[in-house]
C-alpha cells in the first residue's frame, strides 16, 4: 500500500519506524526482536536505511588494491523479509551515493518487482570518512535528481528508450530538515531545494530527528508558505541516555534543549535518566498529535525498550 494512501484514509496519525540492518555477519534476529517488540502499537510502515560502501586499500601479493566494503549490506533483503514476516510495508530508502543513474534503475527494477510501493530517496550521507559527499560518474549529486529519476520511471521512462516499458508505481518520500541541513547556509535555502524534490515528484516527507515542538512548528509552516503541499510526517528518536545527548548534536546536527538534557544529565541514576528523557519525548510526541500531524516516524534501535516507553507512556501499554 501506498503512504499517501494510508495516510488520506488514516482517522489517527499513522505510526510507521525506521530500523537499520545489522553491520556485517550479524544476524537480524535481534532487529526482529526488536519490531516485534513493538507490533502492539500496530506500526503501518517500517523503513530501512541503505548505507553506502567505504573504500578499504589493502595489500594483496605486493599489490596496493581498493575495493568497496559495505558495513551494513542486507536494506532490500531486510525489507522483503519484513513484508514477508509482519504482513507490514516497508519502505526501503535508496540513496544517490555509491550508485550510477544506470546502477539506480537496475536497483529500482529489483524493488519494482518484489513489489515495493513506496521508496524514501536520499542523497546520503558523504561516505564513511569523508566529510563531503561525492556522486559516482554518472551518479545524481542531489536527491531531487534521484526523484526525477523514479519519476520518470513511474511514467513508464526508462534511460534508454523501450518498447512497451512497464511503469513502475512507486510512492516517493523524501527528507526534511526542520533545523535545515547541515550544508545549506539558512532553512530558506534548503526549503526552495525541498521544494525542488517535491516538484520532481516526491509525495510525503520524513523529517530528520528534532527535539523542540517549536522547530517543527517553523519548518511546517514555512514549508507550506513556500508552496510545499505534500504530508510532512516527524521523525522522532527516544533519548534516555547521557551518550546521546553528546553524539546526537555531533551526528545528527540537531539541538538538544535545556529541558531534556537537564532531564537526561541530570538524573542520578540510569533509570532516572531513562524515564526523564521518556517523559520529555512522550510530551513532545502529545504536542505532535496535537499539532495534528499526518503520523509520527519513530527512529528505533535494536533493542526497543526505549521506543515501547515512550509509546507506551503516549498510548497507554
Ligand atoms: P538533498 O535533498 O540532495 O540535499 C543535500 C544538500 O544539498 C542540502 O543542504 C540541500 O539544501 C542542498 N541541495 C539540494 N539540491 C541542491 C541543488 N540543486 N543545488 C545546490 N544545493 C542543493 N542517509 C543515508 O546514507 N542512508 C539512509 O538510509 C538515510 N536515511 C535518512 C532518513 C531520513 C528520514 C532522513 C531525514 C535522513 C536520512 N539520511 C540517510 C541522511 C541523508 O542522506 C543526509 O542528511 C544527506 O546529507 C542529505 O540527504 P538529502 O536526501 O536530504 O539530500
Amino acid at each position: 500500500m501506498k503512504m499517501t494512501d494510508v495516510l488520506s484514509k488514516a482517522e489517527t496519525p499513522v505510526l510507521s519506524l525506521e530500523i537499520t540492518p545489522p553491520d556485517r555477519g550479524r544476524s537480524v534476529d535481534e532487529l526482529f526482536s526488536a519490531i516485534e517488540g513493538l507490533m502492539d502499537f500496530t506500526p503501518k510502515f517500517i523503513s530501512v536505511t541503505y548505507h553506502q560502501p567505504h573504500t578499504v586499500y589493502e595489500e594483496v601479493d605486493g599489490i596496493i588494491r581498493r575495493r568497496p566494503k559495505r558495513k551494513k549490506p542486507g536494506t532490500v533483503g531486510i525489507s522483503a523479509a519484513i513484508k514477508n514476516r509482519y504482513g507490514v510495508t516497508t519502505i526501503p530508502h535508496l540513496i544517490c551515493g555509491g550508485f550510477d543513474r544506470f546502477e539506480t534503475e537496475d536497483a529500482l527494477i529489483d524493488l519494482h518487482y518484489l513489489g515495493m510501493k513506496n521508496i524514501l530517496a536520499l542523497r546520503g550521507d558523504p561516505a564513511p570518512g569523508h566529510t563531503r559527499f561525492v556522486a559516482e560518474k554518472d551518479g545524481h549529486r542531489y536527491a531531487s535528481e534521484l526523484v526525477t529519476q523514479i519519476s520518470a520511471m513511474n511514467r513508464g521512462e526508462y534511460i534508454d528508450e523501450l518498447d512497451n516499458a512497464v511503469s513502475t508505481d512507486f510512492c516517493i518520500g523524501v527528507a526534511g530538515y526542520p533545523e535545515k541541513h547541515s550544508e545549506a547556509p539558512n532553512l530558506d535555502k534548503d526549503l526552495f531545494f525541498l521544494k525542488k524534490k517535491v516538484d520532481a515528484g516526491a509525495d510525503f516527507i520524513i523529517t530528520q530527528m528534532f527535539f523542540s515542538f517549536d522547530s517543527f512548528r517553523r519548518f511546517v509552516e514555512k514549508a507550506r508558505e513556500t508552496g510545499i503541499t505534500v504530508p510532512i510526517i516527524p521523525g522522532i528518536k527516544p533519548v534516555t541516555n547521557r551518550r546521546q545527548i553528546e553524539q546526537i548534536p555531533r551526528l545528527f546536527f540537531a539541538t538538544m534543549p535545556q529541558e531534556l538534557v537537564q532531564a537526561v544529565e541530570g538524573a542520578k541514576t540510569a533509570s532516572e535518566a531513562f524515564n526523564g528523557g521518556t517523559r520529555y519525548m512522550a510530551k513532545l510526541f502529545r504536542q505532535l498529535l496535537n499539532f495534528g500531524v499526518p503520523g509520527i516516524h519513530l527512529f528505533i534501535q535494536e533493542k526497543s525498550d526505549d521506543s515501547r516507553a515512550l509509546l507506551s507512556a503516549v498510548y497507554g501499554s
